[in-house]
């Protein structure tokens, strides 16, 4: 457990320090399921909303933040009902516009664990124009509920009026939707296998470029990246990114990566391999294996 980690443990109240304390392990990945939040709430005495409030010092511990020093520390509630964490993560050397942002981080993760939509955005800082983007490229954004520390819950639709989303570039599908490209391989390579399937279930509906990338650590984890697209592209979230924030979350450093492999799809309007190699580059001195599928 990191420093940081511990010290926001500490500074729960004491019940919650106590009854997370055995779970926040090496193999904690940001979640906490519906079930065990019922329970949590039953030992705090508190609330839904009071009480993800309160575990957002968690998700923040997580937050790489070489430039800004800056820690955004969300958690997004799944249609499950469970969390899942998610922080900021900058790449020190690297254009800003590598970074991820913490709401990026919350949602991915959910995504990632299978989740199909958000109900709420939980995050300790008023979330910037760039996320307020990249949720309403949500499918049921309109149902999106965002909290904040002081504000209390509000539509998302009250923090990005007037948007521009998917359907006005007539898209019908939203992030978080099933996704199939159809993409195979005859690989048996388990980092291939799972790339592959990645890919598949990556949202590219303007480029039609599905892809993923998988890094494998030193005691063979994989930590997957799935490419999200986004209405206003800029806001698109790259495979690379995804991969190193599933890391992040799961408090894995970075000079533990031993394998990075990207799969995309085989003339697809982006070839997101230059992209990918300089995020990669600016944590790692493994090479990126690119597979075109
Ligand atoms: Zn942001």
């Amino acid at each position: 457990m990191t420093h940081d980690l511990h010290t926001a443990l500490q500074a729960l109240p004491p019940a919650l320090t106590q009854a997370l304390t055995p779970e926040l392990t090496d193999r904690f990945e940001g979640v906490i399921s519906a079930e065990r939040f019922t329970q949590l709430q039953s030992l705090s005495g508190l609330e839904s909303d009071p009480l993800m409030l309160t575990l957002l010092p968690l998700a923040a511990a997580y937050a790489i933040t070489p430039v800004s020093h800056f820690r955004v520390g969300a958690i997004a509630q799944g249609q499950s009902g469970a969390l899942y964490f998610g922080a900021n993560l900058e790449l020190v050397q690297q254009n800003l516009f590598h970074s991820v942002h913490g709401e990026q981080a919350a949602i991915s993760n959910a995504w990632r664990h299978g989740e199909s939509g958000i109900r709420a955005m939980v995050v300790n800082a008023s979330p910037c124009g760039h996320c307020r983007q990249f949720m309403n490229e949500l499918q049921h954004a309109n149902q999106l509920q965002v909290v904040l520390p002081d504000q209390g819950r509000q539509a998302l639709s009250h923090y990005l009026p007037y948007a521009f989303g998917p359907k006005d570039l007539g898209v019908e599908s939203g992030l978080l939707a099933h996704m199939d490209h159809g993409l195979q391989h005859p690989s048996r390579d388990p980092m291939m296998i799972a790339a592959v399937a990645e890919a598949n279930a990556s949202y590219a509906p303007y480029s039609s470029s599905p892809a993923a990338v998988v890094l494998q650590s030193d005691d063979e984890r994989l930590f997957c990246g799935r490419y999200a697209e986004n209405a206003a592209f800029n806001p698109s979230l790259p495979p690379m990114q995804m991969a190193l924030s599933a890391m992040a979350m799961s408090g894995v450093p970075f000079h533990r990566i031993r394998r990075a492999l990207l799969v995309q799809k085989a003339q697809g309007q982006i070839d997101h391999r230059l992209a990918s190699v300089a995020a990669l580059g600016a944590v790692s001195d493994v090479a990126l294996q690119t597979e075109a599928v």
